[in-house]
């Protein structure tokens, strides 16, 4: 059973009475024995001394709290404690004279500004001072003054008005902290929570409000054993026990799932005060997602990259034991078809490495485009023709539609047929024998449209954003499982390119049915990349 958020509050409330108590019991106790007087109801007021020392004891000690609010009477329990503590007084009050003697009105200052103290409340101190102030003139009126009492009272007021002052500039100082603090703190671009001694957040910086997805203002007042109705809340405030056990910060990589899914390191410090009792707990979280995803993103780089790799270097090695093995006994098919692999191979290796220099170009920004006026119905031809002859032997149709009159486009003739050739090949790849692949040309106002459609298994809608990105492959197309080779850096390139001419690439995909690759380009006209002066030269940064 956990103490709820509410009497937590209340809970607290009573802590600090108790320290405000222990205060009074210790000034009236040294002041009943040093008096020189005794005032004539002595033992009244040790009586009213000793019920406020075992009030104490019972609020801190014997009163089971827990039981109370499982019961739903932490009210009624903090209400008799409160009575008690009005019982004491009054009896130290009548044990000491009443309500105007001398020690009863130093009391009440006591009382006010012990309570202010403990609470740390700016505000009530003016207030403070005021009422010290009417209570000395009220009872300067009761009494009549004489030349004695009027020194002591006007002192006192003094005093009381000077310690009110005091008070108030220091709260204003700490108050000025806490907001530097909190302003340091709101600065940081981890997300921050701090807890106090009782495990309750007492500041939130809005980082972490926006990890939590919670407003940081809601996160005030919540205690880390009791976060069941907030999972990503509770998953970050696990090591809160724990880390008393530990000498250093508790660190640990969390991940909260939903929407938005999160990876973050979350370090959990206690601040020590004594062996198991810290002062608080400070929680700080920092979002990794970005960091892991590029080093998973690297990670299948390298794991694509050297599958890619592995199948061309054992031909390769396979060819050349064969050669070293046969040699001179090979007859001359033998030998031709030895060296057609050998050829064939490392022609795919210096592809594959061409692909990842030119991909590591493309993301450094150490690029060369060379512009030119190009004529897009002549670029789609050439590719249609790469195509047709990739596509030989395959029952595979390829047909190329052109509208007429189509504008000018202002770019890099060699990288757009790359492009096209990539978007094109990948359809062969894809689409299974019977079916077809088309080109097509499509002139706008202010764009030219080359799109490649076919008629393969389509590309799921879950994927379609994924298969842009760097070293993505389909999930049926991963490695291992007999399907068509790549290094899922085609379409990663295309998009680069073709932004790089200001355009834009567009996909449509069908289950089933097929998908359409479209490349936008601005026609020349519209003056993207305007002729360089002096070069037809660009390099891309
Ligand atoms: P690669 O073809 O080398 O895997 P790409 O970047 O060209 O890399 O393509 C990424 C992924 O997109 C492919 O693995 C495949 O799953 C999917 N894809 C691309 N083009 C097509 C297409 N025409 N039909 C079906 N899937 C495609």
């Amino acid at each position: 059973m956990t103490i709820s958020r509410a009497c937590k509050k209340e809970l607290s409330l009573l802590h600090e009475t108790d320290k405000v108590r222990s205060f009074l019991v210790a000034f009236a106790g040294l002041f009943l024995l040093a008096s020189p007087e005794q005032p004539s109801g002595v033992l009244v007021a040790w009586l009213a001394l000793a019920l406020a020392a075992s009030l104490s004891v019972a609020s801190r000690w014997l009163i089971n709290w827990e039981r109370l609010e499982e019961r739903g009477a932490t009210g009624l329990g903090a209400c008799c404690v409160l009575l008690g503590d009005l019982a004491w007084l009054m009896l130290l009050i009548a044990g000491t004279g009443g309500f105007t003697s001398p020690f009863t009105i130093l009391m009440l200052i006591v009382i006010l500004f012990a309570g202010v103290f403990f609470n740390s409340m700016p505000l009530a101190l003016p207030f403070t001072t005021a009422t010290v102030i009417a209570w000395f003139t009220a009872c300067a009126a009761a009494n009549g003054l004489n030349e004695k009492t009027g020194w002591i009272l006007v002192g006192e007021v003094v005093s009381a008005v000077a310690v009110g002052w005091l008070g108030q500039a220091l709260a204003g100082v700490l108050d000025r902290e806490r907001q530097t603090n909190e302003q340091v703190v709101g600065q940081l671009t981890e997300g921050v929570l701090l807890l106090d001694a009782a495990g309750s957040v007492v500041l939130a910086n809005e980082r972490m409000g926006e990890i939590l997805n919670l407003p940081s203002g809601e996160l005030i007042g919540r205690l880390a054993q009791d976060t069941s109705d907030h999972p990503h809340l509770s998953k970050l405030l696990a090591d809160v026990h724990t880390s008393l056990d530990s000498t250093g910060p508790l660190v640990r990589l969390v991940e909260l799932d939903g929407e938005q899914p999160r990876d973050l390191r979350v370090s959990t410090v206690a601040c020590p005060r004594g062996a198991q009792v810290p002062l608080g707990w400070v929680v700080v979280a920092e979002d990794i997602t970005e960091l892991r995803a590029a080093s998973r993103m690297r990670e299948e780089g390298l794991a694509v990259v050297s599958h890619e790799l592995r199948s061309p270097l054992s031909t390769l090695r396979a060819v050349t034991q064969v050669l070293g093995t046969l040699g001179e006994d090979m007859n001359q098919d033998q030998r031709t078809q030895a060296l057609d692999a050998l050829n064939r191979e490392t022609r795919r290796l210096s592809r594959l490495v061409s692909t990842l220099l030119d991909c590591s170009h493309l993301e450094r920004g150490v690029y060369t485009l060379e512009f030119a006026y190009l004529d897009p119905e002549a670029l789609v031809r050439r590719v249609a023709e790469v195509l047709q002859l990739r596509a030989e032997g395959r029952d595979l149709e390829i047909n190329c539609m052109i509208m007429s009159d189509l504008p000018v486009v202002w770019g890099d003739p060699l990288r757009l047929e790359m492009v096209l050739c990539n978007l094109g090949e990948n359809a062969l790849k894809y689409t299974p024998d019977g079916g077809s692949v088309t080109l097509m040309a499509v002139g706008h106002a202010d764009t030219v449209c080359l799109s490649v459609s076919d008629t393969g298994p389509g590309i799921p809608a879950e994927e379609r954003q994924a298969v842009f990105d760097k070293f993505c492959r389909g999930a049926r197309h991963h490695h291992g499982d007999g399907g068509p080779e790549g290094l899922g850096l085609g379409l990663f390139m295309a998009r680069r390119l073709v932004e790089l001419h200001g355009g834009e690439i567009r996909l449509t995909s069908e289950i089933g049915l097929g998908s359409i690759f479209e490349v936008i380009l601005p026609a020349a006209a519209t003056g993207f990349g305007e002729e360089p002066l002096d070069s037809d030269q660009r390099l891309v940064a």
